[in-house]
């Protein structure tokens, strides 16, 4: 991480063979922000691209040395791409956006003007969103509305890249998998005051989008994931433990009653399926007990163990005006 002087404002922007949109986003930017009186930096995290976006995105440094590049060395998915620029980020706000113009650079001000009246955290809101109805808008309404019942959050959009923070609170958060749109959810466990504006949204003009519609059961998996975490992290036997329990214990008044039946009434029970069920019961009882107990120990470990990263830099290239 950098130590050098802070910027007021971090540009966080994955980039994924996105080289045609690049320029005309960098000239939206710049005119955004020249506005603004505020020094910033814009990082343009490239994940493995296969077209010409690094050199595109070099080209453009050779212009502004407010830009920094961080290229992987291969494409490890939008989540860990956005992990890698906040962790190099140096501005004390941070913003996120796409790459591909489907955010609008002017909205900055709106989304900063909200961290200035005290919020961490701001996330836009794509009220009138402009992408296909069946593969993108509808799997969004229904798991933006499951998201916003399942965790403690309550947004209208939790996909949409552009959003603000205050630095302290996603300089500290790990990000896994294809979380990324959880983390209003996530920081919310550590107290965080989250607004919510309406920006802007446009229609994808160049390039391809990198999405299919299966990205749709993918964040209901991410949600149980994070659901999990953010309820049960610390004390998984609490889950795991009250499943075994209620099941062992009915398997064991089922088996109770077939003794008494056996024993007491002398009926035969062999061919009862009764007897089959009871003993599943157990026995499923018995192994969601063991599986918290397990949970337990893996969660010490996880929460103990050394800082990872989940992705790996090739190289960092910024101005030689900003090397340390
Ligand atoms: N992206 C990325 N790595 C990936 C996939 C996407 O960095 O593996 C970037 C992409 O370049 C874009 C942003 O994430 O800047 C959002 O992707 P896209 O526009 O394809 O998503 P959609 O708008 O269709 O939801
Ligand atoms: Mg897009």
């Amino acid at each position: 991480m950098s130590t050098e002087e802070n910027r007021d404002l971090s540009l966080v922007i994955p980039v994924f063979n996105e080289a045609t949109n690049l320029p005309e986003l960098h000239r939206e930017i710049t005119k955004a922000c020249q506005n603004m009186k505020k020094s910033y930096e814009i990082i343009f995290v490239d994940d493995g691209s296969m077209d010409e976006s690094f050199l595109v995105c070099k080209q453009l440094l050779k212009k502004d040395s407010r830009i920094r590049i961080i290229q992987l060395r291969k494409n490890f998915g939008q989540t860990a791409a956005l992990s890698a620029g906040f962790d190099h980020a140096r501005g004390n706000i941070i913003i996120t956006l796409d790459a591909d113009l489907q955010n609008d650079p002017q909205d900055f001000g709106l989304l900063i003007a909200k961290i200035e009246e005290g919020y961490d955290l701001v996330s836009g809101w794509r009220a009138k969103r402009k992408d296909r109805f069946i593969t993108r808008r509808l799997p969004s309404i229904l798991a933006n509305w499951l998201i916003s019942r399942m965790t403690r959050v309550k947004l209208h959009d939790y996909g949409c890249t552009l959003k603000a923070f205050r630095r302290e609170i996603i300089k500290h958060i790990k990000l896994y998998g294809e979380l990324h749109r959880f983390i209003p959810a996530i920081v919310s466990n550590v107290g965080v005051s989250i607004a919510e504006v309406k920006v802007n949204h446009r229609k994808r003009r160049h390039g391809k989008s990198k999405y299919s519609v299966w990205r749709f059961p993918k964040v209901i998996l991410d949600l149980l994931t994070v659901k999990f975490l953010l309820s049960y992290s610390t004390r998984p036997l609490q889950i795991f433990g009250i499943i075994g329990l209620i099941s062992g214990i009915i398997g064991g008044i089922l088996g109770l009653w077939l003794a008494y039946v056996r024993l007491i009434r002398l009926e035969g029970i062999s061919g009862r399926p009764l007897l089959f069920l009871a003993i599943l019961l157990i026995v499923i009882g018995i192994q969601f007990i063991t599986l918290g107990l397990l949970a337990e120990i893996v969660v010490r470990a996880y929460h103990e163990s050394t800082e990872k990263r989940i992705y790996f830099i090739r190289d960092i290239i910024q101005a030689e005006s900003e090397e340390d």
